[in-house]
Order: structure tokens, then C-alpha cells, then sequence
């Protein structure tokens, strides 16, 4: 963990201080009446009941008295729970409770906190110095319980039991976007890489596997990150971080797994939203050659792809980013010949912005307008300029057995345009990640692995696309996984305990909707099957979904609005438009311009399409009976290599043992201590925490060992306790004593188990004795 300056104290940061406590526990509290009532504007506010009619409950509060359905009405706890660290704890777990406590928290300066299975991290926007190795010596070797909540002490403890079970571990981080999911990646990793380090460090020496870990940052961040309104640096694709250990637990490797770049942006962006970093990183002209090079002109305008909204942002320093990337290259041994071609190929996706065309005559097909950035983009390519010009208007295609020319007008090769330098785009962000690989393959034994999960969460918009989709089902995956986690878990303890009880597993709860997605006629079936249909359309596409969804599977309904569908995921209704997603699912290229760049000097591009079939590709009238069969070459859809990874990934989590972290975005103006509680709300139904509180209250959420239960409420039954000798019996004697109904609590062979909010009364009951 990289500290750089002083070394501030970060205690402040992740203990809840004396003061704090005493002025915590002065809080008036009235146990009976104190009650959550929902707000408009702070999501709940406390009030006090003064009575109850039926169904009703009276509550006063801000000097009005309202009547509430009881479901409406939470129960306040104690003000010792006040910013406890672990929410589970609480005698009361419901929303309101989980917001307040979250909320008290992060005003103090307290930016994580547990939730049972969860480590919620709520972004700070602000830097704490929470991160130093002051602050890791605090987490390394201790439990989870002896420290504060920090992501440093569940990737100490995910390092421990790796080395303790000899498991694989995983760390499951996810958030909306601007949430600080990357941040808390790239601390995770700094920290494995400062715990686990392979050797001492040769002064000098720039080479050694825990720089090279964290180098890739830089190059994943230039070419895979981009400004976008919430996010100034915000990731634009998916990564599943592997770190590998030797037997001792020292670093031994790491690979890196991408999913999903977002392509839109390499031609388009929004007003207030730029491309990827590393276009304006080398426009800056930090590192002059680059841009004579590659032949760029000195204004960004000059190319429209990647000048349609801003161009600098205030908190990036483009040339010191495009030093930081450029000397990663150096650090994952990148030749220089790899490295400048890989500024030539992103060059050259900046100079297709100004391929020209025209239509000449009645006949409908494009030809050059002038070939001044066609003779750029062929030195870059290393291909004829001509041929360039001639396969984008005049491609090849195969019909039958035969090759054809294919007439093409302006609108379409322009299309095409876009569509290449997209893919050049995306090819080389894919070569980048494997050339990291290559590097961090370092050739010793592999032995156990923690992988990092840096991955979009649960996306609901006004427009949800094919990319929400993709994110949403992946989400859908996840909770599920986590659920069934949990619920082995539970059954677990429950049987160590001796419990009668069986939990039903919620993980079965997202099952219907996993299954339109994935059993055979499902969704992806019936789009990977329209994709290899030449006459379909989004419009057959979209009754093909219909006939065979709507009223047979129960999580697929109406769309609102303007969409196609809905489908009932666990975190909400979406409404998806399929406006385009069949095209895109296919991504079709021009394969003449493919076979060229194959045919080139260009070695990047060479390898980056080296698995690509190019004129090899299924000729274009395949019948429907050829539908789903994967010609050689592997014409493959994005949906269904997004399926197949997305498979992977869950075979890979099945067999680690998971730890979650879920992070919040606190408002939308990036403003330090401001909680907007709608927003976080909507986050924590999203992200599962409160889902995981309602599996929570299905069992027996609070649990005491009989020890502290007898230092507690020996004062019930000062009789039991003195005749038993056994901590255990007397326990249960002091409970039936009470008159406690036996459905409320169970006896376990070293715990008491309660249900939820049953604590409470026994406090109550504590309270009248006391
Ligand atoms: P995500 O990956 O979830 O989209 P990021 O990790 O990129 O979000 O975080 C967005 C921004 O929020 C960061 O650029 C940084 O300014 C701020 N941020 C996030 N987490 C932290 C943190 N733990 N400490 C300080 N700043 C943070
Ligand atoms: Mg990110």
C-alpha cells in the first residue's frame, strides 16, 4: 500500500470515538413509543406512538399526529446500537434502522459498515488516509471482528482463509456507477500486493509482480475508462481480477478477465461525457512523437468521433495520465514496437472519423470524396490506400459458393466505418488485457486465488438496452448466488447448533427469471436464434418474445412505456427496449476490409483479428436451418460469448468462498457528508443488503452465545442461573420462566437463537424487573 508524505492517523476514520458514544447514549430513547414513520425528503423520521386503533397507529412527530398502517410503523433501537459496525446486531433490523445507522456513519466520517454477510462502503468523495500502511497494519492478521469495517480487513480475512481452508477466495464488488467500486478494487489489490509481496524489493528495480499487479491499472483506465455525467473516471467494461498465491501465500501471478466494453462511446458521446481517457491523454501531446507518429493535428475537433462533448475535465490531468500509462507499458513488458502500435491503432480509430465518402449518379453507391485521412489510416494500417477504399465501398461477399460485389451507398459504408473502428477499438483493449496476462504469467506455481469482482450493478433507467440487460441478468446471477451463500451458511450453523429448522433456500426465489433467460426457447435462445436468421427483425424478434413469455412466465410482463417488455427481476421491473438489439448482438464488420487488415504490416492488427473468420464467415442467405450451428472460425453472437464468460465466471465463484461488498453513491453532486436517502434506499433494495436483512428476520437473526445471555439477563431468573450448573440449561429455564412463547427462540448447543425483534422484548421484560 503506496503512502506517499506524511503519515496522518487514520483512527478518526474507523472508530466511533468516547465523545461520540457518551453523546450517543444521552439521546433520549423511549423504547415503547419511539417508532420509524416514513419522509418524503430523510426517508424516515422517528416519532412517537400515542396510540393504536385496529390496524392504525397513531404517531406524533414535528408537532402533527398521523395515522399509519401498521406495516408502515418500525421500531426505533436503543441508542447503544448507535453507528454499530455490524447491522446484523441489531435488536431491530429493518430499513429504517439499516439507512439511519449507514447514515450516522458516514456523516462521522465512518465510510464502511457491515450488514451480516456484506461490507457496505458508502463513497466518501474525499480522499481519507484510511488507505496508508498505517492504516493496513491496523487489518493484517486479525479478524474481522477485533477491527473496525474496511475493505482491508475483509481482504485479510479472504487472504487468511485462503491460507487457513486452502480455498480459492472471491471478492464480490458491486455498486452503480461512481459508487467507488474501482476504488475499493484497487485498494484490495494494493493490499495483497503490500501483504503477500514475492520479495524484497530490488531498489530500482521497476519489474517485480507486485508493481506489475497494480501497473495494469493505468493501461486498463486509459483505454476502458471514460467521463460520463456520474463519474469523471468511470469504467466502461466488466473485470474479474485473479490474484494467484504459491503455497506460502506469496504472490505467484495474476490474470485479468474483461467483460463487455462499452463500443457506443469510441464514436459518440453525450454532451457533458468524453471518450476513453487515452484519446485526449495523447492529444495532450505530453509525449510528442506519439501524435507525429500517428499524424494527428494539434486540435481535437479535427475528429469528430471523439469531439462531440467535452474534451478536458477539471479533476484529470491528461498528461500526467499519459505518462502513467505509458510507463506501465514499460513495467508489463510491452515491447515498443507493441506499445506504438497500439498508439497507432488508437490513433487511427480517431483519423476514421474523417473517411469521406460520396454518391455518384442513380446507382446508389459510395465512392471516396478525398483520400486525405484514407492515406493516414492505410500508413497506420499498414495496407493499400486504394484497396482500403475499394473493400469499404465495394465489399466482397459470399453468396452460396460464390463471391459477389456488393454494391454499397454513402449511408451504409459510413455505417461500416463505425462499426470497424469500433471493433479496432475493442480488438485492441482485448489485446491489451492478454497481453497484461502474458506478463503476470509469471511461471511460478499457482497454487490458490483471490479474485476480484469489479462489476456493474443492478441497472434500472428510463431506456434499458441490450447492455442493461446483459448487467441485469448478470446482477440476477449474482444475488442469487449470494442468496444460496447465505442460506448455506444459515443451515450450517443451524446444524452445528443442533436447531430444528429448515430454511428454505432463497437463492430458488430469482430462479424463474434466470430461467427465462436461460432454459432452452428463453430469452437469450430466442435472440441468439433471431440473430442467425437473416429475415428477422426487431419487430418478429419481439413476438417471438411475446408468444412465448407473456402469461407463461410469471417474470416476464407488459412493457410500460416505451419499451418491448418488462421483466420482474428481483431489484424492481425494467422496462427493456430491443430497438436495434439484434444488429448489435450480431456486430457485423465488413469482412473485406477484415481480410485486408489480416493481409497487412500492422502486427497488432494482425493479431487481434487473427480469430476472426473474416470472407470465411457463413455466407450471408444461410437458411434458417443453419441456425445456432457455429461455422469454424466461430461466428459468434455478443450475447452468446457474453453467456458463455458469464458461465465462467459463476463455475469460478462456485468454487471459492465469497465475500461481498456492496458500494453506495451517497448523492449525485459528489458532495462529502451528504446523504440523499431516496438514493441510497433505492441502492440498498438493489444491491440485496436488505434483501439479505428479510432472509435475515426468516430465521433467527440474533444470536448469543450463554455466556454474555446469562451476564445479560441473569437478572429474569436469579434462581435458574444459581441452581444450574449448566449455563445452557439455565438459559432456557430463565426463558421459559418469562413465559418467551417457544416459537420465538431456539436453544442451540452453544448459542440461543431469536427471532427477529424478539431481543426487544426481552429487554422490555428486563426493564419492568430492573
Ligand atoms: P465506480 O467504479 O463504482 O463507478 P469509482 O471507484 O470510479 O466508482 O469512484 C468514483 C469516484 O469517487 C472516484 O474517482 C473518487 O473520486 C471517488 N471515490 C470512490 N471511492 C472512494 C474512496 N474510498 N475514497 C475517496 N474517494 C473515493
Ligand atoms: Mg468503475
Amino acid at each position: 500500500v503506496k503512502s506517499i508524505g506524511p503519515d496522518p492517523d487514520p483512527t478518526p476514520y474507523l472508530y466511533v470515538t468516547n465523545e461520540m458514544k457518551l453523546k450517543d447514549l444521552a439521546k433520549p430513547y423511549d423504547a415503547k413509543k419511539d417508532c420509524w414513520i416514513p419522509h418524503d425528503h430523510e426517508g424516515y423520521i422517528i416519532g412517537q406512538i400515542t396510540g393504536t386503533k385496529g390496524e392504525l397507529v397513531s404517531v406524533n412527530a414535528l408537532g402533527m399526529t398521523n395515522h399509519w398502517k401498521k406495516e408502515q410503523v418500525s421500531q426505533v433501537n436503543p441508542p447503544k446500537y448507535e453507528k454499530t459496525e455490524d447491522m446484523s446486531n441489531l435488536t431491530f433490523l429493518n430499513d429504517p434502522s439499516v439507512l439511519y445507522n449507514l447514515k450516522c456513519r458516514y456523516t462521522s466520517r465512518l465510510i464502511y459498515t457491515y450488514s451480516g454477510l456484506f461490507c457496505i462502503a458508502v463513497n466518501p468523495y474525499k480522499r481519507y488516509p484510511i488507505y496508508t500502511d498505517r492504516a493496513a497494519k491496523i487489518y493484517m492478521g486479525k479478524r474481522r471482528n477485533e477491527v473496525p469495517p474496511h475493505i482491508f480487513a475483509i481482504s485479510d480475512n479472504a487472504y487468511s482463509d485462503m491460507l487457513l481452508n486452502k480455498t480459492n477466495q472471491s471478492m464480490l464488488i458491486t455498486g452503480e456507477s461512481g459508487a467507488g467500486k474501482t476504488e475499493n478494487t484497487k485498494k484490495v489489490i494494493a493490499y495483497f500486493g503490500s501483504v503477500a509481496a514475492s520479495a524484497k524489493k530490488k531498489p530500482g528495480d521497476a519489474k517485480n509482480l507486485e508493481d506489475q499487479i497494480v501497473e495494469t491499472n493505468p493501461i486498463l483506465e486509459a483505454f476502458g475508462n471514460a467521463k460520463t455525467v456520474r463519474n469523471d473516471n468511470s469504467s466502461r467494461f466488466g473485470k474479474f481480477i485473479r490474484i494467484h498465491f504459491q503455497v506460502t501465500g506469496k504472490l505467484s501471478g495474476a490474470d485479468i478477465e474483461n467483460y463487455l466494453l462499452e463500443k457506443a462511446r469510441i464514436v459518440s458521446q453525450g454532451k457533458l461525457e468524453r471518450s476513453y481517457h487515452i484519446f485526449y491523454n495523447i492529444m495532450s501531446n505530453r509525449l510528442d512523437y506519439i501524435r507525429s507518429m500517428c499524424k494527428l493535428t494539434n486540435d481535437i475537433y479535427d475528429y469528430h468521433y471523439v469531439s462531440q462533448g467535452k474534451v478536458t475535465v477539471e479533476s484529470i490531468d491528461d498528461a500526467e495520465d499519459m505518462m502513467f500509462a505509458h510507463n506501465a507499458f514499460d513495467v508489463l513488458t510491452f515491447t515498443e514496437d507493441e506499445r506504438d502500435d497500439v498508439y497507432r491503432v488508437t490513433a487511427s480509430v480517431m483519423h476514421m472519423s474523417n473517411m469521406k465518402f460520396k454518391t455518384r449518379g442513380r446507382e446508389e453507391q459510395a465512392e471516396a470524396n478525398g483520400t486525405e485521412a484514407g492515406e493516414i489510416i492505410a500508413e497506420l494500417f499498414g495496407v493499400g490506400m486504394e484497396d482500403l477504399y475499394h473493400n469499404f465501398c465495394k465489399p466482397k461477399i459470399k453468396v452460396g459458393a460464390e463471391f459477389v460485389t456488393k454494391g454499397m451507398n454513402e449511408e451504409r459504408v459510413l455505417f461500416n466505418v463505425c462499426a470497424m473502428a469500433k471493433a479496432i477499438y475493442d480488438r485492441n483493449f482485448k489485446f491489451l488485457v492478454k497481453k497484461c496476462n502474458q506478463t503476470l504469467e509469471t511461471g511460478l506455481r499457482r497454487i490458490f486465488f483471490i479474485g476480484v469482482l469489479d462489476i456493474a450493478g443492478f441497472e434500472i433507467f428510463e431506456f434499458n438496452g441490450f447492455e442493461q440487460l446483459c448487467i441485469n441478468f448478470t446482477n440476477e446471477k449474482l444475488q442469487q448466488f449470494f442468496n444460496h451463500h447465505m442460506f448455506v451458511l444459515e443451515q450450517e450453523e443451524y446444524k452445528r447448533e443442533g436447531i430444528q429448522w429448515t430454511f428454505v433456500d432463497f437463492g430458488m426465489d430469482l430462479q424463474a427469471c434466470i430461467d427465462l433467460f436461460e432454459k432452452p426457447m428463453g430469452l437469450l435462445a430466442i435472440m441468439e436464434e433471431e440473430s442467425m436468421f437473416p429475415k428477422a427483425t426487431d419487430k418478429t424478434f419481439e413476438e417471438k418474445l411475446t408468444v412465448n413469455h407473456l402469461g407463461k412466465s410469471q417474470p416476464f410482463v407488459k412493457a410500460k412505456g416505451n419499451a418491448h417488455f418488462g421483466i420482474n427481476h428481483y431489484a424492481g421491473t425494467v422496462n427493456y427496449n430491443i430497438t436495434g438489439w439484434l444488429e448489435k448482438n450480431k456486430d457485423p464488420l465488413n469482412d473485406t476490409v477484415v481480410d485486408q487488415l489480416k493481409k497487412g504490416e500492422n502486427h497488432l492488427l494482425i493479431e487481434m483479428f487473427a480469430d476472426h473468420p473474416g470472407q470465411s464467415a457463413p455466407a450471408e442467405k444461410a437458411g434458417p436451418g443453419d441456425k445456432g450451428k457455429k461455422k469454424s472460425g466461430g461466428f459468434k453472437t455478443v450475447s452468446s460469448s457474453y453467456r458463455d464468460q458469464l458461465n465462467n465466471l459463476m463455475t469460478t465463484l462456485n468454487a471459492t468462498q465469497p465475500h461481498f461488498i456492496r458500494c453506495i453513491v451517497p448523492n449525485e453532486t459528489k458532495s462529502p457528508g451528504l446523504c440523499d436517502a431516496r438514493l441510497i434506499m433505492h441502492q440498498l433494495t438493489c444491491n440485496g443488503v436488505l434483501e439479505g436483512i428479510r432472509i435475515c428476520r426468516k430465521g433467527f437473526p440474533n444470536r448469543m452465545v450463554y455466556n454474555d445471555f446469562r451476564q445479560r439477563y441473569v437478572i429474569l431468573a436469579l434462581q435458574e442461573f444459581n441452581e444450574y450448573f449448566d449455563c445452557k440449561k439455565a438459559s432456557h429455564a430463565c426463558l421459559e420462566k418469562v413465559g418467551l412463547e417457544a416459537e420465538k427462540y431456539r436453544i442451540g448447543n452453544t448459542k440461543v437463537f431469536f427471532r427477529a425483534g424478539v431481543l426487544g422484548e426481552l429487554e422490555e421484560i428486563r426493564d419492568v424487573v430492573l
